[in-house]
C-alpha cells in the first residue's frame, strides 16, 4: 500500500503516520524527520537544508526530491509506504508520479486555530523520534518512551509557524485538488482524539 498523508503543520501527520506504519508493516517515510538527520549529522544537505527550514521556507525541490526517490528505492518500500510531508509542491507531485502511483491520499483537516497550539506545544524525543504535546506529558523532559531528552524543534516557534502556514497553503494546498482529480484523495477531520483518528483512517483504507 502506498499512501501519502497531506495537512498543515501540526495536523498529526507525523502522529498518524506512526500508527499506519505500524499497523500495516509499511515504513514511514518523513521528509522533515529525514533533514533534522541531515542537520544533525552535520552533513551538506542538512547545512544546505537548515537555512530553509528555520526561515518556515521549503527546501528546493531537486534536494527533497533526489532524497525520496532514494529513501523508496530501498528494500523495505517495496511492499508499500507512507509519505508523510512529501510531496509538498506540484513539481514534487510529478516526479513521485513519474517513479511511483499513489493507492491513496489521506488529507488530515484540522482548523488553524488548535494548529499554533499544537505545534507550540510540541516536543520531541531526540533519541527515539516520538512525538508528543506538552499537554500530555507528565515529565516535560524525558520521553516517556525511552528516557530520552525531550526537544523543541526550532522552526517550531509561533513566528516561524505563521510562515509554515501561509507556505502550506500557497505551494501545498494545491496538491488537493491535483489528487481529489486523480480520484485518490480522502478527507479525514484531524481534531478529534489520536486514537479516533486512527480508527477512522483504517476505516478510510478497508473500504478504499
Ligand atoms: P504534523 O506531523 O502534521 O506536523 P504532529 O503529528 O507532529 O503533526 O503533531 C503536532 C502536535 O500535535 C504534536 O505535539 C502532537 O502530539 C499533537 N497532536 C497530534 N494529533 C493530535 C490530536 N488528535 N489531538 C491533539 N493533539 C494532537
Ligand atoms: P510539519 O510536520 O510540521 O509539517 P515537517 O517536519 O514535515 O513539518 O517539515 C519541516 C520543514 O522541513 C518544512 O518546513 C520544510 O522547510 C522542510 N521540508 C520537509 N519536507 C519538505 C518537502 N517535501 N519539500 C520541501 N521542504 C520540506
Ligand atoms: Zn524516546
Amino acid at each position: 500500500m502506498k499512501l501519502m498523508f497531506v495537512g498543515p503543520p501540526g495536523a498529526g501527520k507525523g502522529t498518524q503516520a506512526v500508527r499506519i506504519a505500524a499497523r500495516y508493516g509499511i515504513p514511514h517515510i518523513s521528509t522533515g524527520d529525514m533533514l533534522r538527520e541531515e542537520i544533525k549529522n552535520g552533513t551538506e544537505l542538512g547545512k544546505q537544508a537548515k537555512t530553509y527550514i528555520d526561515a518556515g521556507e521549503l527546501v528546493p525541490d531537486e534536494v527533497i526530491i533526489g532524497m525520496v526517490k532514494e529513501r523508496i528505492a530501498r528494500p523495505d518500500a517495496a511492499n508499500g509506504f507512507i509519505l508523510d510531508g512529501f510531496p509538498r509542491t506540484k513539481q514534487q507531485a510529478e516526479a513521485l508520479g513519474a517513479i511511483a502511483a499513489l493507492d491513496a491520499v489521506i488529507n488530515i483537516n484540522v482548523p488553524d486555530s488548535k494548529l499554533i497550539h499544537r505545534i507550540c506545544g510540541r516536543r520531541v524525543c531526540s533519541s527515539c523520534g516520538a512525538t508528543y504535546h506538552e499537554s500530555m506529558l507528565e515529565d516535560q523532559k524525558h520521553c516517556p518512551k525511552c528516557g530520552g531528552a525531550l526537544y523543541i524543534r526550532d522552526d517550531d516557534r509561533e513566528d516561524t509557524v505563521k510562515q509554515r502556514l501561509a507556505v502550506y497553503k500557497e505551494k501545498t494546498q494545491p496538491l488537493i485538488e491535483y489528487y481529489t482529480n486523480i480520484g485518490i484523495l480522502h478527507d479525514v477531520v484531524g481534531s478529534g482524539g489520536i486514537d479516533d483518528i486512527t480508527e477512522t483512517i483504517v476505516e478510510v483504507l478497508e473500504k478504499k
